[in-house]
């Protein structure tokens, strides 16, 4: 399995971006791909542990507590993703 490389780019958002493709060069739209990632999880844990239990499906619904990846609409690659502060968690 090749190792994937994330790339932060302050200029992508939670949501689609118009930005100038650094694959292909050409000025576009991306499509985002929101996943849950371990952190969102530890976060989900640990709510459940300062007896937040029903603020547990919070952190899945932030999207600062989650992975957002961006994709090139012209050529479908993968071209960064949402710098994360994480400011909600
Ligand atoms: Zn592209």
């Amino acid at each position: 399995m090749a190792a994937e490389i994330v790339y932060y780019n302050p200029e992508l958002l939670t949501t689609p971006t118009h930005i100038v493709c650094p694959k292909c060069h050409s000025p576009t739209n991306t499509n985002v791909e929101v996943k849950n990632t371990n952190k969102t999880h530890f976060f989900a844990f640990l709510m459940c542990l300062v007896g937040c239990c029903l603020c547990a499906w919070l952190p899945y619904t932030i999207n600062d507590c989650r992975a957002v990846r961006h994709y090139c609409q012209k050529c479908n690659r993968y071209v960064g993703s949402y710098k994360n502060n994480y400011r909600f968690c």
